[in-house]
């Protein structure tokens, strides 16, 4: 995420239409004589580059405020439905496709199973390419208001390239999307399903760019997209994040990276239903089931109990090494936030003596099962709002 940060004479312009457009996202509507205040630049230049965004059909005039003296101030608008932009969700069991506009409003949705016995993953794009192809048609969408399509992906992903290395859960590796560019009309985006999920929360709900936020994705597996400063941290080998296969258990369960003992294998959702399944001898109930069972059912609170165990270590281990502001969780296990929530958090700061919970904020993400989505849909949009 290039933020705005590399100035030069030749950018200024652009630069500053970046910073306008950023305000009027935040706030919808302002007065030049607001941006001009709120930014710092002087009026002619804010009249100058909201004509030009004006004309690129960004924003629109919206009547005029009340003068405090002198001439009436001209209000200035965010066009949220100026751009569009396709987000997709790829995983173990099926496949989300979402166009959304500037405001991340989906503005319409469809997913597909992924197929059971999945032989070329080049299959999967082309049914993408045709429920994308069929949105645009049924909603009659002017291809140059699509700015692109991004994949969110659950695995080790080099997004300039383009390369997939794999998707270790789903059995899938060694993808080059640059292939599938010429299936779209549109630019192509892929990023980490955690990382896109964190682009999302650090875009979308916290504007302060000097957060540090870290969005663990608890699924098939657990991923974690790093948000330090302004951008998100991918380290010399795009692998940053993969606290999931951190070793939790010395010789614990073996895991499908090779390793014994990693953390997803305790704190997954994946990992919780199998324990339930297990211990119950159960192998059709689902988890919303057997959280249920959690309030009534000794034996089945004592399972949760020692999941939500393994996820407050993991989470300790992680605040330890990046100290950040925000923990925010999200992925599948979204919907049974209130089974896990308050005793996670307890859990996490009770005999703690490096840090309280004052001290770092941990909680499940506001943007819910949507985090890895938008972030996909935000790969897109991101050249509109940054350098
Ligand atoms: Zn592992």
């Amino acid at each position: 995420m290039k933020r705005l940060k590399s100035i030069d004479q030749e950018t200024i312009r652009r630069l500053n239409q970046k910073k306008i457009l950023n305000l009027l996202y935040r706030n919808n509507k302002l007065t030049k004589q607001d941006i001009s205040q709120k930014l710092d630049i002087s009026i002619p230049t804010v009249i100058s580059n909201s004509n030009d965004l004006i004309e690129q059909g960004f924003l629109q005039e919206a009547g005029v405020a009340e003068s405090t003296g002198g001439r009436k101030p001209t209000i200035i608008k965010f066009i949220p439905d100026c751009r569009y932009s396709f987000g997709v969700c790829i995983t173990k069991d099926r496949v989300r496709i979402i166009l959304a506009n500037l405001n991340f409003n989906v503005i319409h949705e469809t997913n597909f199973h992924m197929p059971e016995n999945l032989c070329d993953f080049k299959d999967i794009i082309i049914k993408v390419r045709n429920c994308v192809e069929k949105i645009i048609n049924n909603l009659n969408i002017p291809l140059d208001k699509i700015l692109g399509i991004g994949f969110s992906l659950p695995g080790v992903v080099d997004e300039k390239r383009l390369f997939l290395k794999n998707m270790t859960n789903l059995g899938i590796r060694n993808i080059f999307f640059k292939e599938f560019e010429c299936f779209f009309k549109f630019p192509v985006f892929i990023e980490n399903e955690a990382n896109a999920s964190a682009y999302a929360e650090a875009f979308i709900n916290f504007s302060d760019t000097k957060n540090s936020l870290i969005f663990i994705s608890i699924t098939e597996g657990v991923g974690t997209g790093i948000v330090i400063g302004d951008s998100v941290y991918k380290g010399f080998n795009k692998r940053a994040g993969e606290f999931g296969h951190m070793t939790i258990v010395k010789n614990g369960r073996k895991c499908n990276c090779g390793k014994m003992g990693c953390w997803e294998l305790y704190a997954s959702k994946k990992a919780l239903l199998d324990e339930y399944r297990n211990i119950f001898n159960d192998d059709k109930n689902n988890l919303s089931y057997f959280l249920k069972m959690t309030q009534t059912n000794q034996k089945a609170k004592a399972i949760l109990d020692t999941y939500v165990d393994f996820l407050a270590e993991g989470i300790k281990n992680i605040i330890l090494t990046l100290d950040p502001k925000d923990i925010l969780i999200g992925g599948e296990i979204f919907p049974y936030k209130s089974f896990i929530e308050e005793d996670l958090i307890k859990k996490v700061f009770e005999s703690n003596s490096f840090y309280d919970k004052n001290q770092c904020n941990v909680m499940f993400s506001s943007l819910g099962e949507n985090a890895s989505i938008f972030g996909a849909a935000f790969l897109p949009m991101e050249k509109i709002f940054f350098l």
